[in-house]
């Protein structure tokens, strides 16, 4: 069997034209744009490059972006303030304080202090209990969009096995928690999990979520499943030259799958896209504007 390769990059694209098109409407609607404000604080090179493509890909969508930078030996007080600030201001929709923060600032504190209507990253504890009781809520973008690429996919995904690897709050366990709210029998694996091989293998839905390069091997998997990858991990590809690769090896688990997401152009385009999804959403409730359920 070869996998169908699920194409994150082309599905991320249309997500974006369609919050683009809704962006106008909003606008028109509510006399300015929804504005998205990214603090960045110090500065560290990945970040940096989320920041940058996150501030683009906000303007590409008709939305005005902002990007507070802060240097690296900024205050809790100080980001707090800030925080603040932007909790009070009437233009910003959305907030999102990019991660990791430098080691004097509790990054809990900072996302329990963003007003949760506007945390768009969907991190904040309310946020969180909103996913967990089936409340309407944000959900954070990269699972939010691991199952928008799994409905695509596969449709109606109840009664489904499901294993996610990894227990991240920012991954893992929200994923886990879309999954159950879709009506799938959820394991949940991290370091800790006992032959992990056999637990995959029962799964007819894997979500990888570590952060290990090509963990996740052909022999663990159940032919035909859909196998999500959301690692992101850069290895050596000799002659001084790295390469990007997930958790799983798509090379042999291509063959065994049924769909499996690429790395690069699998997930990763879609955590974008669902950000800027989100700040649509939260643009629309902080206004008052109706959004047609299922407008996005
Ligand atoms: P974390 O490091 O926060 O979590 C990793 C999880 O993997 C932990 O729960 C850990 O278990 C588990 N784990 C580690 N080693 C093993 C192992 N050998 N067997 C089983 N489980 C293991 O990572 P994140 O959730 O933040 O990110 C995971 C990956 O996804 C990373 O590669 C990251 O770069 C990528 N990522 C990609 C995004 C995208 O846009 N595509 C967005 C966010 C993340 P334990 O809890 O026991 O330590």
């Amino acid at each position: 069997m070869t996998a169908a390769v699920i194409d994150g990059k082309a599905f991320a694209e249309t997500l974006r034209e369609r919050v683009g098109r809704l962006a106008v409407d909003f606008t028109v609607k509510a006399g300015r744009r929804p504005g998205l404000t990214v603090v960045l604080v110090g500065e560290d090179p990945a970040s940096a490059v989320y920041v940058r493509s996150k501030g683009k890909a906000t303007e590409a969508a008709g939305m005005k972006s902002e990007t507070i930078r802060l240097p690296a030996e900024t205050s809790q007080d100080t980001l707090l303030d800030v925080v603040r600030g932007l909790n009070a201001d009437d233009s910003v929709d959305g907030i999102l304080v990019q991660l990791p923060l430098p080691k004097q600032i509790d990054e809990q504190a900072i996302i329990a202090a963003i007003d949760p209507n506007k945390d768009v990253d969907g991190f904040h504890p309310v946020n969180a209990g909103r996913l967990a009781t089936g409340l309407d809520g944000f959900v954070p973008c990269t699972p939010l969009g691991c199952l928008m690429l799994l409905r695509d996919s596969l449709g109606n995904l109840a009664g489904k096995d499901a294993v996610v690897i990894g227990r991240s709050n920012i991954v893992g366990k929200p994923m886990a928690q879309l999954l159950l709210g879709e009506s799938c029998t959820i394991t949940i694996a991290h370091s800790k999990t006992q032959d992990l091989p056999a637990v995959v293998r029962r799964a007819d839905i894997v979500i990888a979520a570590v952060g290990r390069p090509e963990m996740v091997k052909a022999d663990w998997i159940k032919p035909g499943a859909a196998v999500i990858d959301v690692g992101i991990n850069r290895i050596d590809a000799g002659e001084g030259k790295t390469r990007l690769v997930g958790d799983v090896a798509f090379d042999e688990v291509k063959d065994v799958a049924g769909a499996i997401t690429p790395v690069p152009g699998g997930v990763g385009p879609m955590t974008i896209a669902v950000l800027l999804r989100n700040a649509l959403v939260a643009a629309h409730r902080n206004a008052g504007v109706p959004l047609e359920k299922g407008a996005i």
